[in-house]
């Protein structure tokens, strides 16, 4: 092991496989996983001439060995590599959940594409029984999103567009994503320092809180009810308010969140941090239960 990469493994404390990868597939030994993984996935782009934006996976699949693909409908993720003999020269089986939408599909296929270069460099690991490694899991996230939404051309397409639900749908279309894949690619590139947030609606005065993308789950409801109603009502709205949470019995979590809100079947689409000029309303104008402490965060904090 190099000096450089033993410093970093403590500094990072990278698992095992991932410190192998690093240091067998490393240009240098200064050299990170994930610059490495995105020179391999770009070596192999070259080598496939993949120039559209939303190119076939297969053409890649089989370039890194995949040599046969199953859709199946049981199983319960969304699909998962399996060696077809005891080397990478053997190839390897792909199986895909027939029922996932077609962007989910895709992020698997590139999801396990990056398997197999850790098949291939650190094959003594790979090619026996072994669990899930959660630093190769988050590698080969970031090294489908690299393949799905490469920075560079991302950063072209981000950068003259507003902030806004239409927005994200359009990139996201735009390289067949989910808009959730999108919206965690737009910040992991710091281009926007957005949430989304997917509020199932119960009633006209129930939306519960179903899932959060770019901030961590937490329990909000809108301090102004009538805002999401109204949102609801004309399928879109933007504007500013406040979302809260019960910290414990006595205490209350505020949030000021500049929005832009559309209606997408049963689920109410609220992406905060939208570039917004208008100042937001005091916030004792929207609290609803007085009783409450308040501890307010600032504009978009989590
Ligand atoms: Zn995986």
């Amino acid at each position: 092991m190099t000096e450089s990469v033993a410093n970093r493994s403590s500094e990072y404390r990278l698992s095992k496989i991932v410190r192998l990868f690093a240091e067998r597939a490393g240009p240098s030994a200064s050299s990170d996983p994930k610059s490495i993984l995105k020179k391999l996935l770009s070596e192999m782009k070259r080598a496939v001439g993949w120039r559209t934006k939303t190119p076939r996976l297969e053409a890649a699949q089989s370039a890194r060995g995949v040599l046969q693909t199953h859709y199946t409908i049981d199983g319960d993720g969304d699909g998962r590599l399996e060696p077809i003999g005891t080397t990478f020269d053997y190839g390897f089986k792909l199986y895909l959940n027939r029922n996932a939408p077609k962007t989910r599909v895709r992020f698997t296929q590139a999801h396990e594409i990056c398997h197999t270069f850790f098949y291939q460099i650190v094959p003594e690991l790979k090619f026996r029984p072994h669990p899930e490694d959660a630093q190769e899991e988050r590698l080969c996230n970031f090294g489908a999103a690299e393949l799905l939404m490469p920075e560079r051309s991302l950063r072209e397409d981000a950068k003259p567009l507003p902030r806004s639900i239409d927005s994200l749908f359009l990139l996201a279309d735009g390289y067949c994503v989910s808009i959730e894949a999108m919206m965690s690619r737009l910040r992991s590139l710091q281009l926007w320092n957005c949430e989304l947030y997917f509020w199932h609606y119960e009633s006209e005065r129930d939306f519960v809180l179903d899932r959060v993308a770019g901030s961590r789950y937490l329990p909000w409801k809108w301090s102004d009810p009538a805002v999401p109603v109204r949102a609801w009502r004309n399928g879109r709205h933007s504007g500013h308010s406040y979302l809260e949470h019960y910290v414990d019995r006595e205490c209350k979590h505020f949030k000021s969140i500049s929005f832009d809100a559309r209606r997408e079947g049963a689920t109410l689409l609220v992406l905060s941090g939208v570039a917004g000029s208008r100042v937001p309303p005091p916030l004792w104008q929207v609290i609803q239960d007085e009783g409450a402490t308040c501890r307010a965060g600032g504009p978009d904090s989590g």
